[in-house]
């Protein structure tokens, strides 16, 4: 199966040419992202009519491209996927639209991926990971822990009752005066700083669900910035190390938890699996492997550009639906909110 994928559901414009062989190997003919990163960064963060109005302009030209690198004409696509939420719904109206009429004039089915399922089958792409597997996702508007039993068979066991983990790493870097956008800059300068010059909170600690929460040590970020002001740059560097260290000792304990639920409820997952933009951190590496071992499975993490939105993990999740006859209408609906687990509303209001 060729698939081209179509990714416009926040601040990258992406295309991608995939094929799923019958074997259920995966293969990248293409990959174009265009990160309008210098479009929002006078805004210190994304504005969504811009990144609507820049998704209308670049993306016919990057499907083009994505088509031309890929050495292939659109008669002899299997199906055109594109991400129809959830995200900024300017955006996701483009790219499902742009799907649409390409498979419309080119006879060929159309498949609205939900962007996190993207996300989360993405590993199959890149390695051979079987089903169950427990799936950290954790991206600029996301932060779960979820089960993920088979293609549209999730179950999601725990969620952010406040921030995501990256949109927190955002929050950070803004109040520190790093450039948008923040997760890299963190890290960065977390690298050169002294995590135990500060001793932050570390959140949800030893609950037995498997929830997280980033506001608490977000705010403790912010009150010792304050005091410290004006901010020297070691000043910075500290506060990075220091919040990263707390985030990833809270999100060690919370996937421990996730993980004995995830065996209680399916028995032992194959693999533990990170994605998201959080994934192309490198310092997460370590308590990862720590927390896959300690659960005695195996931890896989694609590499960064695959973890971050792109767009062969649209047409990815788009073959791998196609493979399974899962295909969609002309009718299908650009979503600005889409939970991967249908069941899932818990905890209280919070949807995400
Ligand atoms: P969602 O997938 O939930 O719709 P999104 O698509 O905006 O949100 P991604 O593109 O998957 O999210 O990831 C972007 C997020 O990842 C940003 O919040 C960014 O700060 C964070 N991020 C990227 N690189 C790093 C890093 N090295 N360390 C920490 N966070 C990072
Ligand atoms: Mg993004
Ligand atoms: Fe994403």
């Amino acid at each position: 199966l060729l698939v081209l994928g179509i990714e416009t559901t926040c601040d990258e414009t992406a295309a991608a040419v995939v094929e799923r062989r019958a074997d259920g190997s995966g293969r990248i003919l293409s990959n174009i992202v265009r990160s309008q990163i210098d479009e929002h960064a006078p805004f210190g963060g994304v504005v969504p009519e811009i990144a609507a109005r820049a998704h209308v302009d670049l993306l016919d030209g990057i499907v083009a491209n994505a088509m031309r690198e890929a050495g292939t004409g659109f008669a002899q696509l299997s199906g055109v996927a594109a991400a129809a939420g959830p995200g900024l719904i300017g955006g996701v109206i483009v790219g499902l639209t742009t799907a649409k009429a390409i498979a419309l004039v080119h006879n060929t089915p159309l498949i609205a991926v939900n962007h996190l399922e993207a996300h989360a089958l993405t590993p199959r792409l890149t390695d051979a990971t079987e089903f169950p597997y427990c799936l950290f996702l954790a991206s600029g508007g996301h932060t779960q822990i979820v089960a993920v039993l088979g293609v549209g068979d999730y179950v999601r066991l725990g969620t952010t009752v406040d921030d995501a983990i990256g949109e927190a790493f955002d929050k950070i870097a803004k109040m520190l005066g790093l450039p948008y956008p923040g997760g890299p800059q963190v890290e960065r300068a977390a690298a050169s700083g002294d995590a135990a010059r500060f001793a932050f909170p570390r959140p949800m600690l030893g609950r037995p669900d498997a929830n997280f929460s980033l506001s608490g040590l977000k705010t403790a970020v912010r009150n010792e910035a304050s005091r410290l002001t004006p901010l020297e740059p070691q000043d910075i560097n500290d506060l990075c190390a220091g919040f990263q260290a707390a985030v990833l000792d809270s999100m060690a304990d919370r996937l421990g938890a996730g993980l004995r639920l995830f065996r209680e409820r399916f028995g032992a997952p194959k693999a533990l699996v990170a994605a998201g933009g959080v994934a192309a951190n490198q310092a997460i590496r370590r308590p990862l492997r720590e927390v896959a071992a300690k659960a005695q499975t195996t931890l896989m993490v694609p590499p960064p550009a695959l973890c971050t939105d792109n767009g062969a993990m649209i047409a990815w999740a788009g073959a791998e639906r196609l493979a399974l006859g899962l295909t969609d209408t002309m009718d299908a609906a650009p979503r600005a909110r889409w939970l991967l687990d249908a069941n899932a509303t818990a905890p209280g209001k919070f949807a995400n």
